[in-house]
């Protein structure tokens, strides 16, 4: 993790929509992990599968729960230029 890490804002942990950077209570963002497995990597197109439970292992993301983020992320995973 990087930047500001204020994670304790008013109440509970914040976390930020990875699509339109909206910071948000963490329970109202859908946090997803990147696949491991081939057959994960089919659910969600980018990469990427949902963790509504958040237990996955690994680097999650958060979506909030706007349609176009929700469509922006399953096409284009977090957004960022990673090549
Ligand atoms: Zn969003």
């Amino acid at each position: 993790m990087s930047a500001s890490g204020q994670d304790k804002d008013a109440c509970g942990p914040v976390r930020m929509c990875c699509i339109c950077r909206q910071r948000l209570p963490q329970d109202q963002l859908l946090r997803h992990v990147r696949a491991v497995k081939a057959s994960e990597e089919q659910e969600a197109g980018n990469g990427f599968v949902p963790d509504p439970r958040r237990r996955m292992p690994g680097r999650g993301l958060y979506v909030c729960d706007r349609p176009e983020c929700r469509e922006r992320f399953l096409r284009r995973g977090d957004g960022r230029k990673k090549r």
